[in-house]
């Protein structure tokens, strides 16, 4: 039977994130045989963990010690700069693999959909968040720091670290592995006020109570935001709050009454507010206008944001959008438009016309769930997908699908010309960037493209 021993149920994970090391953990820890083949379309594995995570949560990236050890079991292989759609499809897949997770997570972001969204200077977070993060696929980007004030569209914990990373000390960064040209334009920032934008109230907040802890902590900043929007509004008063939105509505509640504050810059914080228009000249963002809310019940029971038609404008110069990512679509994957996210039933991927369960097909972690949860959120998700490949193994080796033993996808990818990258080529380009880092004075200087990655790898080295 497949995965008995001499007989291993093989499996490739689509993503090196959280979501995709998690499914790979507790497929090499069940008491199968089984041999897991990771492929990143970055040369570099971790996902948001490397090019989402602010470089001033150094603690939180420590997280890569346990993926690691899961690369060093002798089941497991990684094949970087190998991206699914266009160096491999999902039918090659199918030859060399018996199961396929999806942990691809999201991509993009989500738009406001608001008049004056492409004007220039409006930006998404995710694209901000990955330029100084030195994720090659912003690399490019150029923000022009030059302007004084900025909104930040939306309360999550993106919104947090990019509003921190605006407003935080540079010298802070500067022993972090934060991207060089990053750290070069922020030195030089004028930027000194921004508004954080919520459009509901201090109890629907999405930031968790220690990112705006640390905002209120800032050396160079203020965090003020008005009594009165830092009041629970009669809606709200009603429910029963959860742990984290006490605190979050204790902690404004107090903060409001420092007032104005001495430092230099502020971090304005609004909440019930919507922007409805960015509205520029000569090509260049002016102000947001924004709406007044007031919070109702919807149809399902939740608080919702509902416009009053009172209407303000402030003025900015640069605006970024922070609310939430989106999946995008891989060619050969169902993928559901609708909600961003591959449609699956517990992590078993379905059919988008008939929703029925495509056999051997899984996904997890954000391409899953959708954009929420905190990095550990990931492992119990991605356990929960693989409880489910594992009862599917029976059907799975019933199908006409089973690969010969003999087929591997490295000659297959070496016959196309995909320059993979092993988990061993990948440490040998860790090493480098830690060298780098120590003769910069900083934790680590990464490599931002992929040109320069592939370049350094040192091709003497045995891959597999
Ligand atoms: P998020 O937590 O979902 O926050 C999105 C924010 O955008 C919310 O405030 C939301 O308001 C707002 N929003 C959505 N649509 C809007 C619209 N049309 N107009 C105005 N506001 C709108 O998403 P995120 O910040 O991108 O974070 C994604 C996940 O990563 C979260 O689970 C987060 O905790 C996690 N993360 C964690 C850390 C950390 O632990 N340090 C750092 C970064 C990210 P509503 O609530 O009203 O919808």
């Amino acid at each position: 039977m497949l995965g008995n021993l001499g007989n291993p149920l093989k499996i490739a994970v689509i993503g090196s994130g959280p979501s995709g090391f998690y499914a790979a953990e507790a497929l090499l820890k069940a008491n199968i045989d089984v041999r897991v083949d990771m492929f990143d379309r970055l040369p570099t594995p971790y996902g948001l963990v490397r090019g989402g995570v602010a470089p001033d949560h150094q603690k939180i990236k420590s997280v890569i010690m346990v993926y690691d050890k899961v690369a060093a079991l002798p089941a497991f292989r990684f094949f970087g700069n190998v991206k699914l759609g266009q160096d491999i499809q999902v039918d090659d897949l199918s030859k060399f693999y018996h199961m396929i997770v999806y942990a691809v997570g999201n991509e993009t972001d989500r738009k406001l959909g608001i008049s004056g969204e492409d004007i220039h200077g409006s930006y998404s977070a995710t694209s901000f968040v990955g330029w100084y993060n030195s994720h090659p696929d912003y690399r490019n980007e150029q923000f022009d720091l030059s302007c004084e004030r900025v909104a930040v569209v939306g309360i999550g914990n993106v919104a947090m670290d990019v509003t921190r990373i605006l407003a935080e000390d540079p010298e802070k960064l500067a022993t972090t592995d934060i991207a060089g040209y990053a750290l070069d334009a922020l030195r030089k920032s004028k930027v000194k006020e921004i508004y954080l934008l919520g459009r509901r109230g201090p109890a629907q907040a999405a930031f968790s109570p220690a990112e705006i802890h640390e905002i209120g902590e800032l050396e160079n900043a203020d965090l003020v935001l008005d009594p009165k929007e830092a009041e629970l509004d009669e809606v709200s008063k009603g429910e029963v709050l959860d742990i984290n939105a006490k605190k979050n509505v204790e902690y404004l509640r107090e903060h409001a009454l420092k007032g104005e504050g001495s430092k230099s810059k502020k971090v304005r914080l609004r909440l019930c507010v919507s922007p409805v228009e960015i509205l520029g000249k000569d090509g260049k963002i002016t102000a947001v206008k924004l709406e007044k809310n007031k919070l109702v019940r919807d149809q399902k029971g939740s608080i919702a944001a509902l416009g009053t038609g009172v209407f303000e404008t402030i003025s900015v110069d640069m605006v970024f959008r922070s609310v939430g990512y989106r999946g995008v679509p891989i060619a050969g994957v169902p993928f559901d438009q609708k909600s961003g996210r591959i449609p699956n039933v517990e992590g078993r991927v379905t059919d988008i016309q008939t929703k029925q369960p495509i056999l051997g097909h899984y996904v997890v972690g954000w391409a899953k769930r959708g954009p929420s949860g905190l990095i550990g959120t990931n492992r119990a998700d991605s356990q929960a997908t693989v409880k489910n490949m594992l009862a599917d193994i029976a059907s799975v080796s019933e199908t006409p699908l089973i690969p010969s033993s003999s087929k591997d996808v490295a000659p297959w990818l070496k016959d196309k010309d995909v320059q993979f990258v092993s988990f061993q080529d990948w440490k040998s380009l860790d090493k480098i960037e830690l060298e780098r880092g120590k003769a910069n004075g900083k934790i680590r200087e990464k490599f931002s493209r992929v040109s320069d990655m592939l370049s350094s790898v040192n091709q003497e080295t045995p891959v597999l």
